[in-house]
């Protein structure tokens, strides 16, 4: 029976295993995958007897074909790793025990790529390679000096082997992925898999083509001015000699500041601009990394404290499709209840029709699902399993959902769109999307109160709102004078609203709150906006073709200027109540990253524009400041990388106060 059932997690492990670092093609998530092992490990230190020299147990990583093989001269490690803070306790306290009380941890990023090691001779690089099976991994210096963050020459003659990890950012992972998909190319299943692929290359110009960089996070230092005694101190040594390290590492006096640390990480992660898996932590004192020494395949004086998953594979229960505001109608996946980063998911996105085909999805599939921080889990990808192609394949609806009108298909759109502009679904999105933050901003009315209206006939179109009395919302379910006078208020309030918010309400295709605030500062006010002709608009630097057509025809249309004249009667003002602007700012960019003490930064943001400064979301050369408050983000990396001014707060608000002179 046990040794059926470790035969079973051996083979189930080398398939995976091979799919992961020879295909580059994982079938499960990592927490699947982690979960078999931990059961393989446990099965083999209760039978010890049964453990064989090719058990994945024993082995490191795997080794894919077509480059050189080179032996390491040391040998790289994996790492153990574990899910639970008291596993990471139980280690330490084995560390206390064979060190002493008081060790010292370092903590790092676990970074989420692949592992190379690179060899320099008298501070010049001269063989990087793969840590393939720990042993022999693949000579790719050729595509390693295409990695821009790999040092060719170090700034000291010293004699180093270094460790690091190759990584790709995400915002390059999704552009090289929307570039894929667009060659009818299969993208890749997440930034590791895109970086090893793009790494792995024969050809060294297609490596050189895409954005990897290096973490530095281990330094062999052999001959050099300094050798160091710790951890952290080879670090920044390392730093010194040219090699990029993460700024993300902090010295700790034990494991509970070493659960602090991953415990602020856990969901700091998602701001960074690369995959991090969890945190590595590493016993300081060298003295002591030697004391503690290795298993059969990672160091016993590190540990690595893995970050609740953020994929899983789920069965696929059915297909819901839903209508959106603009009518566009969109597959959701209905799936069996899973635990998945904190919380338990049974829907997730399918984008669109299109993606159901590419993903080959059917109901009754077992499919991978993602989530990162505050967006809503995804279909990945179908497992392949054996039942799939018995399953029958998707048919795409024909008709509305809810309306039960046409669907069709619009130029260059992949969504199905309701053809009925009265189509309840369309309606009552719409009425959401009026009262939502980013729209008029009204407290008190959410969907439900929305849908009582709806069918009470009381509101159809968002002017309605304002015809409303106290008396209609306390025909409401449990609405009571309180919560009726709230939302009464609430309402009229939102007349005061500005005019851009107004213009982003109205739901016009392609019209954002971006696209709203160009539209106002141009040209000031409603009426100039109605009147403006489609050159008129598409003149608006930041306004296109498409966009000017759509803003065009929507005022164009007479039923829309029959209900912008129904506001006008209920009390709306329609002139742009911004303040007077300036031109102190004028050709600057600004990016805002993290949190001000002083205003939020949406008001950031306008003091910026009134100045006649621009505000973008992205760092990039063309950027001017990159104003950082507290936690910032990837944003300040990358302006570090960039060589961008960096203000903190006080230098900022110096910078308003010196142009308002
Ligand atoms: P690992 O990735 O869990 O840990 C070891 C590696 O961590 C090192 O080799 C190094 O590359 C990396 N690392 C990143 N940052 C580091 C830092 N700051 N310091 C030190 N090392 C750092 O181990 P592994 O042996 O590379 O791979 C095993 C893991 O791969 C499994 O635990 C599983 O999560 C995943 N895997 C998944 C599948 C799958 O099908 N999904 C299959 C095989 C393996």
């Amino acid at each position: 029976m046990i040794t059926d059932r470790i035969n079973f997690l051996r083979d189930e492990l080398n398939k995976l295993g091979y799919n992961y670092y020879v295909l580059d093609n994982p079938l499960v998530s990592d927490f699947e995958y982690d979960k078999l092992f931990a059961e393989l490990k446990e099965l083999e230190e209760n039978h010890p007897e049964l453990v064989t020299p090719d058990s994945p147990t024993q082995r490191v990583g795997g080794i894919s074909s077509g480059f050189e093989e080179v032996k390491h001269k040391y040998r790289l490690y994996s790492l153990d790793n574990t899910y639970n803070y008291d596993e990471l306790r139980k280690w330490y306290e084995r560390v206390e025990k064979e060190c002493g009380k008081g060790i010292k941890l370092v903590c790092e990023l676990k970074i989420d790529g692949l592992a190379i090691a690179l060899t320099y001779k008298d501070g010049t690089f001269v063989q990087g390679a793969t840590r393939g099976n720990g042993i022999v991994g693949e000579e790719i210096t050729q595509n390693l000096k295409t990695v821009k963050a790999i040092p060719l020459k170090l700034f000291e003659k010293a004699d180093v082997e270094v460790r690091g990890e190759i990584y790709m950012p995400k915002t390059s992972f999704e552009k090289l992925n929307e570039e894929n998909l667009e060659k009818g190319e299969k993208p890749f299943a997440n930034p590791r898999n895109a970086a090893a692929g793009s790494l792995r290359q024969l050809d060294s110009t297609i490596t050189a083509k895409r954005d990897l960089s290096m973490f530095t996070y281990t330094a062999i230092i052999e001959n050099a001015s300094t050798m160091p005694e710790t951890h952290w101190d080879s670090l920044q040594y390392i730093k010194k000699l040219g090699f990029k390290t993460n700024p993300n590492i902090r010295l700790v006096n034990d494991i509970n500041g070493a659960i602090d640390f991953c415990k602020e990480w856990e969901t700091k992660r998602f701001d960074l601009d690369y995959a991090t898996d969890g945190v590595v932590i590493k016993v300081n004192s060298f003295a002591c990394q030697k004391e503690l020494g290795f298993t059969s395949r990672a160091p016993k004086w590190a540990t690595a404290f893995k970050f609740p998953p953020e994929e899983i594979s789920t069965k696929l229960l059915g297909i819901e499709t839903g209508v959106g505001k603009t009518g566009a109608v969109t597959p959701v996946a209905i799936l069996e209840p899973v635990l998945l980063a904190g919380s338990t998911v049974s829907r997730a996105s399918l984008h669109n029709f299109d993606e159901i085909k590419r993903l080959d999805v059917r109901v009754g599939d077992r499919v991978l699902i993602k989530k990162a921080a505050e967006i809503i889990p995804k279909v990945v990808k179908v497992v392949d399993t054996e039942e799939h192609e018995k399953l029958p394949e998707y048919i795409e609806p024909t008709e509305c959902p809810v309306c039960h009108a046409p669907l069709e298909v619009r130029e260059g759109e992949v969504n199905l769109y309701c053809t009925n502009e009265h189509c309840p679904a369309m309606v009552k999105a719409r009425l959401e999307y009026w009262v939502s933050k980013d729209a008029m901003d009204i407290d008190f009315v959410g969907p439900s109160i929305i849908d009582q209206l709806y069918n009470l006939n009381l509101v159809k179109s968002p002017v309605d709102f304002y015809k409303l009395t106290i008396d209609d919302f306390l025909k409401l379910d449990l609405v009571k004078d309180k919560s009726a006078n709230n939302m009464y208020n609430s309402i009229q309030l939102s007349k005061t609203r500005p005019l851009a918010r107004f213009i982003t309400a109205l739901s016009i295709r392609l019209v954002g709150k971006e696209t709203a605030e160009l539209l106002v500062n141009e040209f000031n006010s409603l009426e100039a906006i109605i009147n403006a002709t489609t050159e008129e608009l598409s003149n608006v630097d930041g306004i296109g073709d498409k966009i000017a057509k759509s803003v065009f025809e929507y005022f164009h249309t007479d039923a829309n200027i029959q209900m912008i004249n129904a506001f006008k009667e209920v009390g709306f003002i329609f002139e742009n109540r911004q303040v007077e602007k300036t031109t102190e700012l004028q050709g600057m960019t600004f990016v805002l990253t993290g949190t001000l003490n002083s205003m939020t930064r949406d008001e950031a943001g306008d003091k910026i524009k009134q100045r006649g400064g621009k505000v973008s979301s992205s760092v990039s050369k063309k950027t001017s400041y990159v104003v950082a408050g507290d936690n910032p983000g990837s944003k300040l990396d990358k302006a570090q990388n960039l060589g961008v001014i960096i203000l903190n707060e006080e230098e900022f608000l110096k910078l308003l106060n010196i142009s308002l002179r």
